[in-house]
């Protein structure tokens, strides 16, 4: 058998459709756009490029986005002043600040001084509290964990009394994505199984699997005949394997592989993810579907 690819690149260009028509739609019944900032402390390429690619992604959609740049000597009183102001900024409805920091700041302190109903990224306790409950009391879900949950129903698998096996118990991605399928609800409803490094048998839980959902950060850590035929496999590793030149620049780029063993999985899995293409487009495609339904809490439309 050959799985049916869930390409996250194509779902992420429907969502952001949606959000499009829906920030149009708000725009012209309510005047007015859901409201993005997003703190940058320092100057770490690497966080430049998530950052700039939030606000690519934010402008398309038509949300007004604000880029607050801050040098890296800012002191923690002064950022926490900061996302205050941003807290009683009528026009935010979503507040992100990049990660990492730097080491003189405390980053819980930070994270945790985020206004809950502006908390977009999902990370704050009263967030995590209100996705344990479930049902109507969840606002932000993790987008990692929201866009994975979306990718499994948008390619039409079925996910009540599925048997759900969860490689990994992250705060990010493992515990959260197992907390929210198995919840009473469409697109959830699941039988739960968490396994991770001081699990007996890996292979035996993930050959039990209707739906694995793989998040070790291990290359090639679920072999082919761990997968039960007919399976969805979520691949949500991102490993950098080596180096090569992209035929696009000529610049040199990072080879990705995922947690599975894609090319011998897909002739037995049912659906499957690609890496890279798979999970990660969709983090920040949940994090403006986040920042919407920040805005449209507050007007009382949800
Ligand atoms: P993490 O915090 O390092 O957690 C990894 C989890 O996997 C831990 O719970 C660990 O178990 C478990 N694990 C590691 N090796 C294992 C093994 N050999 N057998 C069983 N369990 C094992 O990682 P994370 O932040 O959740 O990220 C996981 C992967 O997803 C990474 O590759 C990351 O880059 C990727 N990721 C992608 C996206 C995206 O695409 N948007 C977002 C987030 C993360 P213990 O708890 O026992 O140590």
């Amino acid at each position: 058998m050959t799985a049916k690819l869930i390409k996250g690149t194509e779902i992420r260009e429907e969502i952001l459709e949606e959000i499009t028509q829906e920030v149009k739609e708000i725009k012209a019944k309510h005047g007015v756009v859901p409201g993005l900032v997003t703190i940058l402390v320092g100057a770490n390429p690497a966080s430049i490029s998530y950052v700039t690619l939030k606000i690519q992604t934010a402008h398309r959609v038509g949300f007004n986005e604000v880029q607050d740049n801050q040098s890296p000597d800012i002191s923690e009183a002064d950022l926490l002043a900061l996302i205050d102001k941003y807290n009683k900024d009528d026009s935010i409805n979503g507040i992100l600040v990049q990660l990492p920091l730097p080491k003189h700041i405390d980053e819980k302190k930070v994270l945790n001084a985020i206004d809950p109903d502006k908390d977009v990224d999902g990370f704050h306790p009263v967030n995590v509290g209100r996705l344990m409950i479930g049902g109507s009391e969840v606002k932000f879900p993790p987008c990692t964990p929201f866009g994975i949950q979306e990718m499994i129903v948008r390619a039409g698998v079925e996910t009540s009394g599925a048997e759900v096996v969860v490689v990994g118990r992250s705060n990010i991605v493992g515990k959260p994505i197992a907390n929210m399928m198995v919840q009473k609800g469409p697109g959830a409803n699941s039988t739960v199984t968490i396994v991770h490094t001081r699990t007996k048998d890996l292979a035996s839980h993930c050959k039990r699997a209707d739906i694995l959902i793989v998040a070790a950060g291990v290359p090639d850590l679920v072999k082919p005949e761990w997968i039960k035929p007919g399976a969805c496999v979520i691949d949500v590793g991102v490993n950098r394997v080596g180096e090569k030149v992209s035929e696009k620049t000529g610049k040199k780029i990072a080879i990705l592989k995922g947690d599975v063993d894609f090319e011998a999985a897909k002739e037995i899995a049912g659906y499957i993810t690609p890496v890279p293409g798979g999970v990660g487009p969709m983090t920040i495609t949940m994090l403006m579907l986040n920042t919407l339904k920040s805005l449209k809490f507050k007007l009382g439309l949800m």
